[in-house]
């Protein structure tokens, strides 16, 4: 069976077909994060006119790169949730028209639980597993028992990691320095990083020390960060952009006490696991997913933690982190195998709104 995913929750228009072996006959993406930068954030009402102009050639190109028609698509796999509504409808919308058009099943998807599978797509992972899901709208730990079996272990209480990420870079204003330009903040905030000079000049506050749950928070940390910055802005006399080498210290104690702080959490995750019996020898696996997960300072710091402990740890590709139509497919595909939410008759009932899946914090975390 072949599976064709589109996904359109964000900022990104994205489509791809694979088989029922997990390779990928065709991908497109569509990113709208230039534009966006231009405005200094994401306007849902742009998103949506950019989806609307590229849903279309976006799927088309996908088809004709894999070269097939609809004749040799299965059903179509299309993100359901969470994200922005006017984002998401617009996927949706098309993809309604697509099974109509061409009499397919359609397939609703959890974007974060696609961002949690795709790893399965070219590791063998299997159930149970741990997962740490950091992105751009999202931070949480989860206990993956199945395709559509979900157990939240904790998530943040505030922000999450992509966006402090994304929103120091742009106060720090790095996209002024040209090789930054083109990046997004996490991206950008990694390279500055990476040419610290003192990694001792600013100490950030750890969240959340004393909580004995598995939730996150970054808050405190963002505003500490902000904090600082107006600070030694002021005590130059210079605005952000000019303040080298502060600005690059000052991304490496975020970079730092974030991997501090995910670490903490996740070591809280596994106590909890196994204190409960939930996963067993055999099935210590960490998969860390989402945007963030790019980040190899943060994915080292957690590789650390998994090899202390006896977990095997696993992350999707880079391209497969962040957000993509494959990673909608291949859920699809998993969702498919199974005969899980496949419809086929009504599918007028699938709502942007509706909510299919287990989100209930389990509070025996705490
Ligand atoms: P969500 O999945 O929660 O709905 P999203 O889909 O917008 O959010 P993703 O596409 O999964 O998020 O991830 C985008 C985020 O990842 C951005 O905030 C971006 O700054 C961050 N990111 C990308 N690369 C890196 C990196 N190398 N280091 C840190 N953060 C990164
Ligand atoms: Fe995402």
């Amino acid at each position: 069976a072949k599976i064709l995913g589109i996904e359109t929750s964000c900022d990104d228009t994205g489509c791809a077909i694979i088989n029922e072996k997990g390779d990928i006959l065709g991908e497109t993406l569509h990113s709208q994060n230039l534009i966006h930068l231009r405005y200094g954030g994401i306007i849902p009402d742009v998103a949506q006119d950019l989806h609307r102009k590229y849903i279309e050639p976006t799927v088309h190109k996908t088809l004709e790169l894999a070269q097939l028609n609809w004749l040799d698509i299965a059903a179509i796999a299309v993100t359901l949730e969470p994200g922005l509504p006017l984002s998401l409808a617009i996927g949706m919308k098309y993809a309604k028209h697509l099974s109509r058009k061409y009499n397919k099943p359609l397939i609703p998807v959890h974007h974060m639980e696609a961002h949690a599978l795709v790893a399965r797509m070219q590791h063998n992972i299997s159930f149970p597993y741990l997962t740490l899901l950091i992105s751009g709208g999202h931070c949480l730990l989860a206990l993956v028992q199945g395709v559509n079996k979900f157990q939240l272990l904790g998530q943040s209480i505030d922000c999450a990691p992509g966006e402090v990420f994304d929103k120091v870079a742009r106060r720090m204003k790095l996209r002024n320095i040209p090789e930054y330009s083109q990046l997004c903040g996490g991206r950008a905030v990694e390279m500055a990083a990476s040419k610290a000079t003192d990694l001792n000049l600013f100490q950030l506050p750890l969240p959340l020390v004393d909580h004995k749950d598995c939730n996150f928070s970054f808050n405190g940390l963002k505003t500490s960060v902000m904090y600082q910055l107006f600070r030694k802005e002021k005590e130059h006399s210079i605005e952000a952009d000019k303040l080298i080498p502060e600005a690059n210290d000052l991304c490496a104690a975020l970079l730092m006490t974030t991997s501090r702080h995910l670490v903490h959490r996740t070591q809280r995750a596994m106590d909890f696991c196994h204190n409960n019996n939930l996963l067993p020898d055999e099935k210590k696996q960490l998969v860390v997913s989402g945007g963030v997960a790019c980040n190899n300072y943060i994915f080292n710091t957690l590789t650390e933690l998994c090899n202390e402990f006896d977990y095997k740890i696993y992350r999707p590709e880079p391209k497969l982190c962040t957000d993509n139509g494959v990673m909608i497919a291949w859920n699809g595909l998993e969702k498919w195998q199974r005969n899980i939410d496949v419809v086929s008759k009504n599918i007028n009932s699938l709502d942007i709104k509706a909510i299919n899946v287990d989100t209930e914090v389990d509070n025996r975390a705490e």
